[in-house]
């Protein structure tokens, strides 16, 4: 495709809201700049827990009607970063949301966590070869924080990369493609000490949320030495915000800081944090642009 701009960014995640919480600044600030940012996201989020008492019918063990309101969450998120194109993985309804580890819906057959892994990367591998992002941001094998959904999506992001690059695979897809540069979120540890740190010194002053989360409930954190990019995302920091707060089932959004539905209060990171797994580093100390040493 020859009218995609120079710089073509892919995020791949689990659950509608895991890209305004991990990726919302920097989505936003390239989107800002005129790169492509695309997000492939691989479920609804069928089974997240609703934080408005007035939605709470819409749980998985009500209605069972939230993946379809999520999905209107994101597209109200997107517009708050700027975002416009954003698909699901193989269609929205695709993969259900596996639940946590260790509950009965991972078992579900047309779960995310059930889906065969080529299968699923193949959907991606078409995303891949049409929009040929230079730079695919996706999690730690861990999924962050061990989701079965989140560690799937790790797995589909990374086995897709590399059919995208694989010339026998599936030419109905696409002409291969080689993603020059894949990162891994992550945060450093002293961020997130220090991001607490600021949030007990606030709850002393006014009762924030009913309890603090501690450093272990932050996704991806990583010491600080394994950090190779921070994007100064500081200007896209409302932004976040707003995208966070469009998943109002989701996320509570107090100030700087903000809660999931455990009522744990957490920081809101303005900069983003990534780990250069595939591909050469642009910069010789920490980079602060993704697209570092790419040719656009
Ligand atoms: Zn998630």
């Amino acid at each position: 495709m020859t009218d995609l701009p120079g710089r073509r960014l892919l995020l791949v995640h689990a659950h509608p809201d895991d890209e305004s919480i991990n990726n919302g600044a920097t989505m936003a600030k390239y989107a800002a700049e005129g790169a492509h940012v695309t997000l492939v996201t691989c479920t609804l989020g069928e089974e997240g827990e609703v934080i408005p008492p007035g939605l709470a019918h819409l749980a998985a063990d009500r209605d069972n009607t939230l993946g379809a309101h999520r999905m209107g969450e994101l597209a109200a998120a997107m517009k708050e970063l700027g975002v416009t194109d954003h698909r699901f993985l193989g269609g929205p309804g695709c993969y259900r949301d596996s639940g946590m580890m260790g509950a009965p819906q991972n078992a579900v057959p047309t779960s995310f966590w059930q889906a065969d892994l080529d299968e699923a990367a193949a959907s991606l591998v078409e995303v891949i070869r049409e929009v040929r992002p230079q730079v695919l941001v996706t999690y730690d094998p861990d999924g962050g924080y061990g989701h079965p959904d989140h560690i799937k999506a790790h797995r589909v992001a990374m086995r897709a990369a590399d059919l995208a690059a694989e010339p026998a695979f599936r030419r109905d897809l696409g002409d291969p493609y080689d993603i020059a540069k894949i990162y891994w979120n992550c945060v450093p540890m002293s961020v997130v000490e220090a991001g607490f740190a600021r949030l007990r010194e606030a709850g002393r002053e006014g009762d924030l949320f009913p309890g603090v989360a501690s450093p272990q409930d932050v996704p991806g954190v990583v010491p600080d030495d394994e950090v190779t990019a921070a994007v100064d995302t500081a200007a896209y920091a409302p932004r976040k915000a707003a995208a966070m707060r469009a998943h109002a089932t989701q996320i509570a959004v107090d100030g700087p800081f903000f809660a999931l539905s455990n009522d744990l209060g957490q920081p809101l990171f303005p900069t983003e944090y990534y780990k250069l797994v595939r591909g050469r580093a642009g910069a010789a100390g920490r980079e602060d642009d993704l697209f570092a040493g790419v040719d656009a």
